[in-house]
């Protein structure tokens, strides 16, 4: 069968929720680490090319959403998926407020079309959209934590206002009384806002249901934008229905390790019930990592400690730390240093593990697993099935284990029940 659905997401583990939704809707499932450099060769229904492009400047994000939109259409997709965050906040300086307008409408003048739908609602997620304001949880984005963040503030809950502040045109909303009026009713609020020189429509949606009543009036609409949630209403357009097999991984083989890097509240206390069970754990100080020849250092005595005890089981290498003692490292080494090193240094321990004969990875943190990935040097994840919301494991192919690749789970930093270590390895054991 060709490939059905392209995805675009602008950042690794959106990506990676976004493959979930769809493989537990019905789809096979591939996601790439950026734009591969040569033809698709899996037989899957979608695919998603993950880009690193929330966090970039606008030119920079248009350029790297038309070279995957460009591999995409060599691939054959019949509809092209623009993933964002269900907060639906990326770059942002001064006057600059967001790239997801000037990617959405550089898709549409790339692949000739005048009207897509924008909505970051994610019910599941607690994201939910009404009368065009972003809720999360019971609040306005506006009055979330989302309005202090460092990078990308989101001081406004109001999505018409803030797409039409990123957009050459103009922008209107499909309101939930259309939405709840179902398919035809959108369909037919699309071809009003058409007529009136709309191009993108924020689409209101406060339940799984209204994401279902959207799936279909988006049949035939070349691309679309939108957070995670929206996925799950696509498949059934292809006559695909959730099924097993959608999700189904080569059988888990080899050793089990976890690496975690994320100093999220969820992850410290993963790693906490992880040593509460007696599961053997090595903890790497960052303050240690003073040049290249100390990294090494850590690397080699982690993996000397891990090498007699992962054969009996799984073993945890971590630099989880709670805030305090984070924000004190990072008062000495400078926060990015500090990152940076501890990211590589867990990434070529995780290379190490796998040389050692683990199959069976997790890691924690969403940017340490894109450094354990580019160690791994990872450029494809088979989606398999969910662990939590969020969280699939992978199958990998991976010149460390030729010819019989790696399971990871990458699992972003507040994401997760307390026992997710040994609970995911727990899950591919038993699937196996
Ligand atoms: P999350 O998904 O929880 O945000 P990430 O891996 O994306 O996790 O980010 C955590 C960042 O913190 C990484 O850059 C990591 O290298 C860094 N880090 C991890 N442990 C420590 C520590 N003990 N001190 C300072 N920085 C750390």
């Amino acid at each position: 069968m060709s490939l059905l659905l392209g995805c675009i997401a602008d950042d690794f583990t959106g990506a990676t929720d976004l493959a979930n939704n769809l493989v537990r809707s019905g789809m096979r499932v591939v996601q790439t680490i950026g734009v591969p450099a040569q033809a698709l060769q899996a037989d899957v229904d979608a695919v998603v090319v993950a880009l690193k492009s929330r966090t970039v400047p606008p030119e920079e994000a248009v350029a790297q959403s038309l070279q995957a939109l460009a591999w995409l259409k060599a691939q054959g997709v019949q509809q092209v998926y623009f993933k964002y965050c269900s907060t639906f906040d990326s770059w942002y300086r001064g006057d600059v407020r967001g790239n997801i307008g000037p990617v959405s409408e550089a898709l549409m003048a790339a692949m000739g079309t005048d009207f897509t739908i924008a909505t970051p609602a994610f019910p599941d997620n607690q994201r939910t959209v009404f009368k065009g304001y972003l809720f999360v949880g019971d609040g306005l984005l506006s009055e979330s934590g989302m309005k202090d963040h460092p990078l990308t503030p989101m001081n406004d809950a109001n999505l018409v206002r803030v797409l039409q502040a990123q957009c050459q045109h103009r922008v209107g909303l499909i309101d939930h009384k259309t939405v709840a009026m179902g398919a035809q009713a959108i369909r037919e609020r699309i071809q009003a806002l058409r007529a009136e020189g709309v191009r993108l429509a924020v689409v209101d949606a406060v339940s799984n249901d209204d994401l279902m009543r959207l799936g279909p009036a988006l049949k035939d609409m070349p691309l679309v934008t939108a957070g995670s949630g929206v996925a799950i209403g696509l498949p059934a357009n292809w006559g695909l229905k959730p099924s097993p097999t959608t999700s189904r991984l080569p059988p888990a083989q080899g050793l089990q390790a976890i690496v975690s890097g994320s100093c999220s509240q969820a992850t410290q206390g993963q790693v906490a019930e992880f040593k509460q069970r007696g599961g053997p754990a090595w903890s790497l100080d960052p303050l240690r990592l003073t040049d290249d020849q100390a990294l090494a250092d850590c690397v080699q005595e982690a993996l000397a400690w891990a090498a007699p005890l992962v054969a009996q089981g799984p073993v945890l290498v971590y630099s989880t730390s709670e805030p305090g003692a984070v924000q004190a490292i990072q008062t000495q080494m400078g926060a990015a240093v500090a990152g940076h090193r501890v990211e590589q240094t867990l990434a070529q321990i995780a290379r190490g593990l796998v040389q050692l004969g683990v199959r069976q990875l997790v890691v924690a943190g969403g940017e340490t697993s894109g450094a354990c990935v580019q160690a791994l040097a990872i450029e494809q994840l088979q989606i398999g099935p969910q662990i939590d919301p969020g969280v699939p494991w992978c199958h990998a192919p991976t010149p460390l284990a030729p010819g019989q690749g790696v399971h990871v789970a990458l699992k972003s930093g507040n994401f997760g029940t307390p026992d997710f270590f040994s609970k995911s390895l727990a899950q591919l054991k038993a699937a196996a």
